[in-house]
């Protein structure tokens, strides 16, 4: 065998045969599968007594305040639960704002007075937890000394068993919060931002005439975009097992230009993987749907049901974890990152949005009749509004490290945030905004307030893949969140920027109505007035191209292209009126999130620098050298000491890109997040840049039985 570990991981992976035959595979019964491991309402009901399971359900449905006397009950039918299904441990699951989720597991078993134990499991306990919080970012919110944070239980999200190898846990979805009661994690503002959507959304719908719904809560599908790579060649790549992405490699000669993989066949190890994670979720009670190659080879994506937006994001965070897991079993890295390789597509997350009444009407939906659709418009035109005000928000809720890759560069989607709508709807915004629609001029006009509108056919929007915000029928799709990001960030700014559109909406039309106005003059009025000033927000054409760029600069449309450019947004004037005012977020909570994401900026930046001069230095300029002496010794024409002489020019380069990037990080500034993140911005990533492109360059040159790391071709084709 060779030498090259790096080879011996390719011969490896090229004889691995499946285990089964297509045949012998096991049958999975998907409806005894779905749900079997979540404490669904069917489990509630059957476990709890009918007093107990009716004031729950008055809290999971109406969001009603929860009645601490149900804890004690409620508890012990989930301990019984839990212990049927082979649980020993429960743990509050909560997700701090590092962006993952966090788990404390604590025994059922309690010694009883005469040493015999017995498993216990209190309503406090479910109720409360305090987990040592003090590792946790906290922005200073909570200063280490005043260590505690809370978790509280969230009865509107089902708790779940989590088997593993060697057991089960019983898991109860939790808020997080300091002692003073401000938010530790994403949840908190999450559902803070859906009372605020639904306050105002519900003033609307009573000025429609709708007395009869009672809840209203913003939707999520998120479907998400992971790349696979073999566990063996992944391994041998310092940069993808820290980083989780690629700091080096030259771009391949077959990348995703033969446009033949996405929605290709999918690869057998592959499909057996899928299954495998789908079948985890479902029997979670997550309900996954689809599943397909990407569009770069070894790219897929899974995307679920939507469902509220609450549970669907503590059901995309599971998501997340079983791909994790589940790709380790099968030999997998599965990678979350938004930009593991250059040169090829990054990985997004799509967040579906819209709004929903506990009557089961989607408000985004346009509706068949003159009235439906006069009040569809105004939802859609409180959305478009909200962008075109906050847009830089929306940008600011996707922000990081990783995400820039995508977002800053020549890639789906564009750090310019604009709304894309479609032929139907595109025609009653322009009509509306020139005065033009006049009627007769389509097939079954139909009427908001005094002028025919031409009907919106909810499957006549032409799809527009390039806008990070595009309206797909009777959702608005957010192109821009990235793949490892937890979702709850950007649907907590868009319920909230939203609910500030409805409720200068609600104002104007409640004003209108009570000076005796009819509410359908009031309304065509409004949207026109509205149309006039966002309709710069709406944009048709491709997003990637310069023109856009251009002609978004004219129109004062917001291009953030890093992290460090959205950082001031976070606790920025603007944004801490618009948050406090819906309470969302406190002051002091914004600034703790600027911090947060701030820092958490630098230490990424600063783990991939450091990461970058351990692997240039210590893999590849080895490896370079070793190469020039190999070459020294045979080179005897002129094109082989010519061959020789470009090697060593490249050899050089990298030698000085590598004290530049280290000459650099010694010479960081010591005066505040914002103006280290623009050092980072300005200093550290080009020279971090410059490495890369020394580092590929040798790439091409070296001996490929020297060169120390799995290539590109290896890492996006071999498995
Ligand atoms: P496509 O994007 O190909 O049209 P779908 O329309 O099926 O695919 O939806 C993509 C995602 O949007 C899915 O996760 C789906 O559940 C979600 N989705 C559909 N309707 C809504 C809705 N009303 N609110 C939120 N998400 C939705
Ligand atoms: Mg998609």
């Amino acid at each position: 065998m060779s030498t090259n570990i790096r080879r011996n991981a390719l011969v490896e992976i090229s004889s691995e045969r499946p285990g089964v035959t297509a045949a012998d595979a096991p049958s999975i019964d998907i409806n005894a599968v779905f749900g079997k491991y979540s404490f669904t309402e069917n489990v509630q009901k059957e476990r709890l007594s009918p007093k107990i399971f009716r004031s729950l359900q008055e809290t999971i449905r109406k969001g009603k305040r929860l009645d601490p006397g149900i804890a004690d009950e409620v508890a012990s039918a989930m301990l019984k639960w839990a212990l049927e299904l082979g649980a020993t441990h429960y743990t509050h699951w909560f997700q701090p704002m590092t962006g993952s989720t966090a788990e404390k597991h604590d025994c059922f078993i309690e010694p009883r007075g005469d040493g015999l134990p017995i498993a216990k499991f209190r309503g406090s306990e479910l109720i409360r937890g305090e987990p040592d919080a003090s590792s946790f970012p906290s922005g200073g919110l909570r200063a280490t000394f005043e260590a505690r944070g809370y978790t509280a239980w969230d009865p509107t999200s089902p708790a779940f068993i989590l088997k593993h190898q060697n057991g089960a846990t019983l898991v109860i979805p939790t808020l997080f919060v300091s002692w003073k009661g401000e938010a530790l994690d994403k949840k908190t503002p999450l559902l803070r931002s859906g009372s605020a959507l639904q306050e105002h959304a519900l003033r609307i719908l009573r000025l429609f005439g709708n007395q009869t719904a009672s809840r209203i809560e913003s939707t999520m599908g998120a479907e998400q975009e992971y790349f696979l790579v073999d566990r063996r060649l992944a391994a041998l790549r310092p940069d993808l097992l820290v980083t989780g992405r690629t700091l080096f490699g030259a771009k391949p000669p077959r990348g995703q230009e033969l446009e033949d993989y996405y929605f290709g066949a999918i690869h057998g190890r592959v499909l057996a993987f899928m299954t495998e994670v789908e079948s985890e979720l479902l029997a979670l009670g997550v309900p996954v749907k689809t599943r397909h190659n990407e569009v770069a080879p070894g790219q897929y994506e899974i995307a679920p049901l939507f469902e509220t937006a609450n549970l669907a994001t503590d059901h995309q965070m599971l998501t997340m974890r079983t791909l994790k897991s589940v790709a380790a079993r099968f030999g997998f890295l599965c990678l979350l990152h938004e930009k593991p390789f250059a040169g090829v597509n990054g990985s997004g997350k799509h967040n579906n949005w819209s709004i929903g009444t506990d009557e089961g009407e989607n408000l985004l939906e346009p509706g068949d009749t003159p009235g439906e659709n006069a009040q569809f418009l105004v939802f859609c035109t409180a959305v478009i509004r909200a962008v075109h005000k906050y847009g830089h928000l929306l940008r600011m809720s996707v922000c990081g490290a990783g995400n820039d890759h995508r977002l800053g560069a020549n890639e789906a989607p564009p750090a310019i945030i604009s709304v894309f709508l479609g032929g139907a709807l595109d025609e009653v915004y322009n009509g509306l905004a020139e005065g033009s629609i006049t009627p007769g001029t389509k097939k079954d006009p139909i009427e908001i307030g005094v002028e025919p509108l031409p009907p919106i056919n909810r499957h006549s929007g032409d799809r527009n893949r390039t806008s990070p915000f595009a309206f797909t029928g009777n959702k608005f799709e957010f192109r821009a969140v990235g793949s490892s990001q937890n979702p709850a960030g950007s649907t907590t700014v868009i319920n909230t920027i939203v609910a500030e559109s409805l409720d200068y909406i609600a104002t104007k039309l409640e004003a209108a109505v009570s000076q005796g106005q009819d509410l359908k003059s009031a309304v065509q009025k409004l949207i026109v007035e509205e149309v006039k000033q966002h309709k710069d927000i709406i944009y048709t054409g491709d997003c990637y191209t310069q023109a856009w760029k251009d002609e978004a600069a004219k129109r004062g449309l917001p291009n953030l292209v890093s992290t460090a450019d959205c950082l001031p947004h976070i606790n920025s004037k603007e944004a801490v009126e618009l948050f406090t005012k819906y309470k969302v977020y406190t002051e002091i909570e914004l600034d703790s999130r600027f911090e947060i994401i701030g820092e958490n900026y630098l230490h990424i930046v600063s783990i991939e620098t450091a990461t970058a001069l351990e692997v240039a230095g210590t893999l590849i300029l080895p490896a370079a050298l070793k190469y020039k002496s190999k070459l020294q010794s045979v080179a005897t024409t002129a094109a082989q000491k010519a061959l020789l002489d470009k090697l060593d020019k490249q050899i050089d380069a990298l030698i000085l890109a590598l004290d530049s990037l280290r000459a650099k990080q010694e010479a960081f500034p010591d005066d505040g997040t914002q103006a280290k993140a623009n050092y980072v911005r300005d200093a550290i990533l080009p020279a971090l840049a410059e490495l890369r492109k020394a580092v590929d360059t040798l790439e091409e040159s070296v001996d490929d039985n020297i060169w120390p790391l799995p290539t590109y071709t290896e890492l996006l084709f071999a498995y």
